[in-house]
């Protein structure tokens, strides 16, 4: 039921945040203190702090996401709680728990999606699905700001975060986007302790989610449902960002089934290429072929997977110089570059 809680960073970037206002419900941002500021470590302790223009948004998935369900309701949507176990195929409609008909749905279940798992798509791929975990703490500081500290060592690529709400409390936790690293509750919850030893952090609310991570390839479509968010896996494989894809991909869908269910499935293709394409080709690149040692501990021969954004940030902040710009820019000529030539296939 809503409010529910849903393990998440609960940062809302300036992505997310324009997303949020597209679907005509960032009213809840208000009330809220805007996070102005930024601090990044990088995996060789070196940091940079910087303003965040602009501003992001610290707000508990718990309070936002029922906004988004009272804003569907307000606007004609029926609300029915249940568990979706069972999906089949009856002549031109799909029948959910063998009940409700559709002559389209839209799988916005989450990275344990049972909509792509019913209709036959194969899991998103293990390599390219993260993990991370995360709980509430009580912190000193009462202005907001996001804390991010890459995790050199075994987990790598990995980065906490420490987001302040403002009013005094914040999201603490830790994420690992390896394609082959094994972790578990006990590691990541000692990095986080070791980390933040300041944050106050509330054990019962210690949890942790998967995150399929953009670069193994989204699934759009699962026959004639729409998949989005998470169950799409469209998840930002260099930030773990997730809430501004979803909320992009779930009003794409939306508007692609209501317009003519039939052909739903490859307008919404079209819809996505048209909004997300580039970017997430770009990011599958960038995650892709870019191999290189971890930062330290990694062992003689192992290598990883590693963002080229993520290097520069160790690269730029150890001089001192690094700002959101420098972040976000890919190396000129390398195969993360725009336009450096490669072009993968269309999203499927
Ligand atoms: C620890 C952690 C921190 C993160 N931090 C951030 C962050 O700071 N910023 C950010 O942008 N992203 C973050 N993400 C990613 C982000 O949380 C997800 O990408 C985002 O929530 C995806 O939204 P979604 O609607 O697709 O799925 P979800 O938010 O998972 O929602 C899926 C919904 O479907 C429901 N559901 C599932 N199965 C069924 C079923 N069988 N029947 C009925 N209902 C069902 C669930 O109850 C849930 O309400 C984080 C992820 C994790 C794990």
């Amino acid at each position: 039921m809503f409010p529910r809680d849903k393990v998440c960073g609960d940062g809302l970037t300036p992505a997310a945040v324009s997303a949020l206002k597209r679907l005509g419900v960032a009213d809840i941002l208000t009330s809220q203190t805007p996070v102005r500021l930024w601090r990044v470590t990088g995996p060789t302790g070196h940091h940079f702090t910087a303003p965040l223009v602009p501003p992001a948004y610290v707000l508990p998935r718990r309070v936002l996401d029922a906004h988004l369900v009272a804003a569907a309701i307000s606007r004609g949507a029926e609300f029915i709680h249940a568990r979706v176990t069972n999906i089949e195929r009856q002549g031109e409609h799909t029948v959910i728990n063998g009940r409700w008909f559709a002559r389209c749905l839209v799988g916005a279940d989450g990275a344990n999606s049972v909509v792509r798992a019913r209709l036959g798509v194969s899991r998103h791929p293990a390599r390219h699905t993260g993990v991370a975990l995360r709980g509430y703490a009580a912190v000193a500081s009462g202005r907001g700001l996001l804390d991010v500290r890459f995790v050199p060592g075994r987990l790598w690529p990995a980065y906490a975060w420490l987001f302040t709400a403002g009013d005094g409390s914040a999201n603490v936790g830790v994420g690992t986007f390896g394609s082959t690293t094994r972790t578990d509750r006990r590691e990541l919850s000692g990095i986080l302790t070791e980390l933040f030893p300041h944050a106050d952090l509330d054990g019962d609310s210690v949890a942790g989610h998967r995150l399929p991570l953009s670069s193994g390839g989204a699934k759009l479509t699962a026959g004639p449902a729409l998949l989005a968010g998470d169950a799409a896996g469209l998840v930002d494989p260099l930030t773990g960002e997730g809430v501004h894809t979803a909320l992009l991909s779930g009003l794409l869908a939306g508007r692609a089934s209501v317009i003519e269910p039939e052909t739903a499935p490859a307008a919404y293709r079209d819809m996505i290429d048209a909004l997300l394409g580039r970017r997430l080709r770009h990011l599958r690149i960038a995650r892709g072929p870019g191999r290189a040692s971890a930062p330290d501990g990694g062992g003689p021969g192992r290598c990883c997977r590693t963002p080229p954004a993520v290097g520069q940030v160790g690269d730029r902040s150890g001089a001192g110089r690094g700002h959101h710009a420098g972040m976000a820019a890919s190396r000129p000529g390398s195969p993360s570059a725009p336009g450096a030539g490669a072009h993968p296939p269309r999203l499927k």
